[in-house]
């Protein structure tokens, strides 16, 4: 039986489906992944628009905010934190063209939700919701999306179906939507949502949760394109540059 106060996210549950060991590494060690330009711009990216979506303003304030939360970590020269911080300058001129042009019709930003499952408490920050015309709702994932790699069906993503799953049970509202909206290149797309995945994802949320408790570490993951391949003692893919 897990303990009342035990709480998954979905990055937990992301990092455990994607290797035991990383799941160790960061929230049983408390060692951290270290930082990438993607996940600093990421970050940067999305609480510039949260700030400005919750305080109004115009561009320069949009781009005040994008300086005020700008991170220079992961960056390994100059020039790669100043391409990325043009990146990111693009990307807030381009959300400030959008808005002035097709009016939001957003209900919250940045919302948490909380909900109790099976002894675990779930938790999850929704980067938008959406009212939709027939009174339900549209959960919409901001994704940076300069990865060229064709994105899976939207259907069978765990993160959105967990946060629809999340949206319904921790805040009453009713789900019939799912977006990831791309912001390198302002595209939103869209599947709709019903329900009919909830069992099988609470699952294995469920199993998972099981497994993490338990310390279960019987396998490894994807070694050369994971993050902490260097720092990580079961690394199958060390550069050997890296203590
Ligand atoms: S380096 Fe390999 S074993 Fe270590 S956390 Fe990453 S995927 Fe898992």
């Amino acid at each position: 039986m897990a303990p009342d106060t035990f709480e998954l996210n979905y990055s937990k549950l992301r990092a455990y489906l994607d290797c035991p060991y990383l799941y160790r590494y960061t929230y049983v060690q408390g060692r951290y992944a270290p930082h990438s330009p993607w996940s600093s711009l990421g970050q940067t990216v999305h609480r510039a628009l949260a700030r400005w979506h919750a305080n109004g303003g115009d561009l320069s304030d949009l781009i005040a905010y994008y300086d005020e939360f700008w991170q220079a970590k992961g960056y390994a020269t100059p020039g790669e934190t100043l391409e990325f911080y043009e990146k990111g300058r693009d990307i807030m001129e381009r959300w400030w063209t959008m808005a002035q042009e097709k009016p939001q019709r957003a209900l919250y930003f940045e919302k948490v939700f909380i909900f109790e499952f099976n002894g675990w408490r779930i938790r999850g920050t929704v980067d938008r919701i959406d009212r939709l015309p027939d009174g339900t709702h549209e959960v919409i994932d901001y994704k940076l999306g300069f990865d060229e790699r064709p994105p899976g069906p939207l259907e069978e993503d765990l993160q959105l179906a967990l946060y629809a799953i999340g949206v319904r049970e921790g805040l009453g509202l009713k789900v019939s939507a799912v977006s990831k909206f791309y912001l390198s290149r302002m595209e939103k797309v869209t599947a709709a949502y019903d329900g009919s995945r909830d069992a099988a994802v609470l699952a294995l949320v469920k199993g998972t949760g099981e497994k993490i408790l338990a310390g279960v570490c019987d396998r490894k993951g994807r070694c050369p394109s994971c993050p902490i391949r260097d720092l990580c003692p079961e690394s199958e893919a060390r550069s050997g540059t890296a203590v």
